[in-house]
């Protein structure tokens, strides 16, 4: 039983505490508690210089916070070791740094790239640019309506030929989760590479890479209390070592000639230029945060809310929920359509009741596609978020239509 609910947290998120908005985006990305933001102001106020540089007390306290929120990460996903944790800006550059760094070096005409149709735009387009680069085909695992890949599914899209599988762990529309170690198997046993999308798992569910058996696996700081401008790629440390660097300049070299360079060990020959220190010290504190609670706790907790949310969406007449039947398949998602209504109303008419939600495409325009549905509205709730802000949000969804002037029908 956790010492903490979602009414106990809310002091801990300033923003949160100022508004009577129900704030439901938080797959777009979350709010940040106070130990996040003091945790970043402090490395500003007693530790900013440039890391890596300098031999002076200030610049060495600097880097040593940088190291110590690599080692804060590792421990958290379960890396082996700390080479294995490089910084990026978000989940979209780390997946362009495996599809630039090994997806360019190492795919050729004849090889394939299999990717799932669940895909955000940003772990299909960096593969769609390797591909017309390389001449090696993109081939899509698809998926039920509930999101499910299924063995045939998979047998249909694997063969000798793929060489690298791109995956997201949970879709950002459908909140559903794919079967990784299934995947993991399957891509190994076309002697293939895998990366996983973790951007909407790691902010809900403990991660382990190594019993994941993972090859890279990329997430976002800022989905999970972080601040923006700082995400994670993690690698095995023997395809790291592999690659050749995705940036060049500062900062991860060994030693310059005039034509040529000497690389910097890992981490370090992935993480070119000034590196956002703050915000690795910022996500440390996400980090820390999530742990004293416990990220068990947190996934029961959002499961519980989830469910309470999902049963009240399957309850309201000509509401359309997409993706799972089954709550505990929603990681904190729910799409929907209210039939008639543009999802981009459905929003404006929660957002004059005071309820921040999303509606679009949601970065998954090809899961539209093959869903048959142009866009749709998306609530996504977090552990802080309250059985009474669900109540709120479902009060509104039910009027939706009465206020675009249909009647009971
Ligand atoms: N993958 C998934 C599944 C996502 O939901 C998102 C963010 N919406 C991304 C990747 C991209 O994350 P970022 O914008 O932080 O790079």
């Amino acid at each position: 039983m956790a010492a903490w609910n979602a009414q106990s947290v809310r002091k801990d998120f300033v923003l949160l505490e100022n508004t009577d908005r129900v704030y439901f985006d938080n797959a777009a990305t979350s709010q940040k508690p106070q130990a996040v933001l003091d945790a970043t102001r402090e490395f500003y106020e007693k530790y900013n210089a440039n890391v890596l540089r300098g031999l002076y007390p200030l610049s060495v306290e600097a880097t040593e916070r940088y190291e110590q929120a690599r080692q804060t990460v590792r421990q958290f996903i379960h890396a082996a070791c700390p080479e294995e944790i490089i910084f990026t800006r978000n989940t979209t550059e780390s997946m362009n740094l495996v599809a630039y760094s090994y997806g360019m070096a190492n795919l050729k005409a004849g090889d394939e790239i299999v990717v799932s149709i669940l895909e955000h735009h940003s772990n299909l387009l960096p593969w769609q640019m390797v591909s017309k680069a390389t001449g090696a085909k993109l081939v899509f695992l698809e998926c039920e309506p509930d999101g499910t890949i299924s063995a045939e599914q998979m047998d249909a899209a694997f063969s000798e030929h793929t060489k690298l599988v791109a995956v997201t762990q949970v879709s950002n529309v459908l909140g559903c989760v794919n079967d990784i170690p299934t995947l993991v198997k399957r891509a190994h046993d076309c002697g293939a590479v895998i990366l996983v999308d973790a951007a909407q798992s790691a902010p809900h569910m403990a991660i382990d890479v190594q019993q994941l058996g993972v090859d890279f696996l990329a997430f976002s700081g800022h989905k999970m209390l972080a601040p923006m401008g700082i995400g994670v790629l993690y690698g095995k440390r023997e395809l790291l070592e592999a690659m050749p660097p995705f940036l060049t300049g500062g900062e991860m070299i060994e030693s310059v000639s005039r034509y040529d360079a000497i690389y910097a060990e890992l981490p370090h020959k992935f993480e070119a230029g000034t590196v956002n220190a703050a915000g690795a010290v910022g996500l440390a504190a996400a980090i820390q945060y999530l742990n004293t609670l416990g990220m068990e706790n947190v996934h029961r907790a959002e499961q519980e809310l989830t469910a309470y949310l999902i049963k009240g969406m399957q309850s309201i007449p000509h509401v359309h929920l997409l993706g799972s039947a089954r709550p505990d398949n929603h990681t904190g998602i729910a799409s929907f359509t209210v039939d008639r209504v543009h999802p981009h109303d459905i929003s404006e008419i929660l957002s004059s009741d005071g309820i921040d939600i999303r509606a679009g495409h949601h970065c998954a325009q090809p899961l539209h596609q093959h869903l048959g549905i142009p866009s749709t509205a998306r609530a996504s709730v977090m552990f802080y978020n309250t059985v009474a802000e669900v109540d709120r949000f479902l009060e509104s969804v039910a009027n939706v239509r009465k206020r675009m002037g249909f009647g009971d029908e």
